[in-house]
């Protein structure tokens, strides 16, 4: 027996954490970006997180310095940064 039978299961926090930075940056296809979006509905906490990392990115986007970044989100974005640089 399989456990995860269904494709339409709805995606826990670590899988939705784990598409975040490509959610943001619009890469996910629509099963992906549909399931993600049904979890930020129901999800608290990982909407917040995604919100916070959306403005974060904006921010980045515009130019501005990282100074003001506490160093564990500054590792996060070199993250985020790196994936999308080497994903072309
Ligand atoms: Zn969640």
């Amino acid at each position: 027996m399989n456990a995860r039978t269904s494709d339409r299961e709805p995606i826990d926090c670590e899988e939705a954490l784990e598409r975040l930075a490509a959610y943001l940056d619009q890469e996910l296809d629509r099963t992906g970006r549909d399931e993600m979006e049904r979890h930020l509905e129901r999800c608290r906490s990982c909407f917040s997180r995604a919100e916070f990392e959306r403005r974060l990115k904006e921010r980045i986007q515009r130019g501005l310095v990282l100074d003001e970044v506490p160093r564990e989100f500054e590792e996060r974005i070199r993250t985020l940064l790196g994936r999308r640089a080497s994903e072309s």
